[in-house]
């Protein structure tokens, strides 16, 4: 029997089931089997899936104009860059397709912000273990990962990382060099971890003092994911120069964007950067929908609400399972349940049982559901965990 997928290059192992539709917090297969979507496309369906306010927005613009590229205005693009200035520490909007590019913005602009001032030698990057911030090789560098570095030549000079958590080693890297520190405020591919809102706020005076900028990668933790807009704004006096979004701005349309500070981004002018296809018709038509419901404080106060349903939930199963499980990690609904060893089995064994939930690094069983998940969503997905962690032996 031939092999349907052997023509995608298998960067991915996905497993045999493929979704034909979705309706929001559930997918279907074709043969009609049911799931609770836990992971949303790795924090992507923010809105769930096929949002009647999403289509009737995609539809529409469908049937009027695709693309221009930005050798001209789009209008929307305008509209949704003026409500992110609006709602965030920004003043210019940079809109990409991906959140990679997002990131790839974020470092020129912050290296030219320092260039522009005739401080050609302040290029390096500041990073923190177990950080993920894309796959290209300016991301690649800047995530550190050895294991995404290996095979793709030498490494880019001008990227620096330190532990994560480790605020005298912050401090000890940061020199006359320092461009920029560039931080998730939650961890996601590295184990699903807040970064302590008063370490933010200290960064945050760190950089001040060593004339450095602060970029916050928030394309997973961000979009009221943790039940503030963006994650950074639990934290006090924490407001970044540079912010990258993607992922659940688009809700599942693919884009994303680089927000930056009047000062800041002032550098990027006419030739500096671009992209044939950021801040197209299409994602931008989506993305106003999406802004104007996941902005407003009642939807976000919703989002915190049933954000703590899911961490009693989680925290039963810690307690419940105490062998198996290490403890409950993350903010919002950006969680994680660390577990012994590693998760893979209970991630199956939950999707055999009609639960999606994703993985991360450090053994942890991620959570990222759409944000508009009820009560009895939660109740049900712990009911499946707790089933899949019974049925488990962790290997040691
Ligand atoms: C997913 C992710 C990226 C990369 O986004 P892509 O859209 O896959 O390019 C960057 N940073 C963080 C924190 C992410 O979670």
């Amino acid at each position: 029997m031939s092999d349907s997928r052997q023509h995608i290059m298998p960067v991915y192992n996905p497993p045999a089931e493929a979704f034909e539709r979705g309706e929001g917090v559930r997918l279907f297969t074709q043969d009609g089997r049911e799931y609770l979507d836990f992971v949303a496309g790795i924090a992507v369906s923010a809105l769930g899936h096929a949002h009647p306010a999403m289509v009737e927005a995609l539809q529409t613009q469908a049937a009027k104009i695709w693309h221009t590229s930005n050798m001209f205005r789009v209008p929307a693009a305008e509209e949704l860059a003026a409500k992110m200035c609006r709602d965030t520490f920004a003043d210019r909007v940079f809109f990409t397709n991906s959140g990679t590019e997002a990131v790839e913005c974020a470092i020129k602009t912050a290296r030219k912000f320092h260039w522009a001032k005739g401080d050609e030698e302040r290029f390096e990057i500041i990073t923190f273990s177990g950080a993920f911030h894309g796959r290209s090789l300016g991301a690649i560098n800047a995530g550190g990962n050895p294991n995404y570095l290996k095979g793709f030549g030498p490494p880019l000079p001008g990227f620096c990382q330190v532990a994560f958590g480790d605020m005298a080693a912050l401090e000890n890297a940061m020199s006359d060099k320092t461009a920029a520190v560039f931080i998730e405020p939650v961890q996601g591919e590295g184990g699903v971890r807040a970064v302590p809102e008063e370490d933010l706020t200290a960064i945050r005076k760190l950089c001040d003092e060593h004339g450095a900028l602060l970029i916050y990668d928030e394309v997973q933790c961000g979009m009221g994911r943790t039940g503030k807009l963006f994650a950074h704004e639990w934290a006090e006096d924490a407001q970044p120069d540079i912010m990258c979004v993607a992922k659940g701005v688009g809700g599942g349309f693919p884009f994303g964007a680089c927000l930056t500070t009047e000062e800041t981004g002032i550098v990027m002018q006419p030739g500096s950067h671009g992209s044939t296809y950021g801040g197209n018709p299409l994602a931008m038509a989506v993305g106003n929908v999406v802004w104007d419901i996941i902005s407003d404080e009642t939807f976000l106060a919703e989002v915190r609400r049933v954000a703590g349903t899911v961490s009693q939930g989680l925290k039963s199963l810690a307690d419940t399972h105490p062998g198996k499980v290490v403890g409950v990690t993350g903010k919002g609904l950006l969680t994680g349940l660390q577990l012994k060893a590693l998760p893979k089995p209970v991630q199956n064994n939950c999707r055999d049982k009609g639960l999606l939930v994703g993985v991360a690094g450090n053994n942890v069983l991620r959570l990222a559901p759409p944000l508009i998940i009820q009560d009895s969503d939660v109740r049900e997905a712990v009911g499946i965990i707790d089933a899949a962690l019974g049925e488990w032996t962790p290997e040691t």
